[in-house]
């Protein structure tokens, strides 16, 4: 399995996805936003894209697709309720099922609500595993519930189905907000050394060729894994004076979600 980030440098920082098969040079596209750069990423790496894969139904996750079906013929996949909301659908996804690329790669499909209710991840069945998380999970960050979501779904997808992945797992988030979710993490546990150190090693870097987090560090570093974190919950008691001393995970993970809506 090979994969490229594809940076877009617009306002809304994308992460686009190539991954190809190394046999046979097919590859599927995720979330191509700017469909000029995955197209002569395509080109310049002889590779044919032959699926495009949205996260979800925002349009700065699908705003491509036309471009490439245009250019490749390749087939859309989405998750199975974004059907009405995707135009070109040729494939609905439910949990378990398996996206195959060209001889090599299999992506199995996790079904991930919370930032929209038609979401999903794709981890794939490589040793080292990744995830592609979409707007579901960020370096250091967890998405938000503005715009079709729902927090207490977000949470569910984040403890029934992100945790229980192997610390390896590589992280290929849809979006760079690395440094500005650092920056929360530290509102939250200023004294959180691994946080403290990564902030000064991303701080201006260039998104083109950017640091690959895994799970393992992302319990580390991002907040919305740390539920337990003595200090984020003392932080979070001076924010919400009513909250329990021993509050339940769930609770600290909607607080925590709610806050950062504001920060
Ligand atoms: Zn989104």
């Amino acid at each position: 399995m090979i994969v490229k980030q594809i940076w877009t440098g617009n306002n809304y920082r994308n992460f686009n996805y190539l991954i190809a098969c190394g046999e046979t040079g097919e590859a599927l596209a995720i979330d191509p936003l700017d469909a000029t750069k995955c197209l002569a990423a395509a080109r310049e790496a002889g590779w044919d894209i032959t699926q495009v894969l949205n996260t979800h139904e925002h349009h700065d996750h699908t705003g491509g697709n036309d471009a490439i079906v245009a250019a490749t013929g390749a087939k859309i996949l989405a998750h199975h309720k974004a059907g009405g909301k995707i135009a070109g659908m040729f494939r609905g996804l439910v949990a378990g099922d398996v996206v195959k690329v060209g001889k090599t790669v299999e992506l199995e499909v996790m079904d991930t609500p919370g930032h929209t209710m038609c979401h999903v991840c794709l981890c794939s069945h490589t040793e080292q595993r990744a995830l592609f998380s979409g707007d579901t999970l960020f370096n250091a960050g967890a998405g938000n519930c503005h715009n079709g979501g729902h927090p207490a779904e977000l949470y569910r997808t984040f403890s029934e189905q992100l945790e229980r992945l192997p610390d390896s797992t590589l992280v290929y988030p849809g979006h760079d907000y690395i440094e500005n979710n650092l920056r929360f993490t530290l509102d939250r546990e200023p004294d959180n050394a691994s946080a403290q150190s990564l902030l000064e090693e991303v701080r201006g870097q260039d998104p083109s060729n950017a640091l690959v987090s895994t799970l393992s560090l992302e319990r580390r570093i991002n907040t919305f894994f740390r539920l337990a974190s003595p200090g984020v919950i003392a932080r979070l008691r001076e924010n919400f004076p009513d909250l329990d001393a021993h509050p339940d995970p769930r609770t600290v993970f909607l607080k925590l979600r709610e806050l950062r809506n504001t920060w």
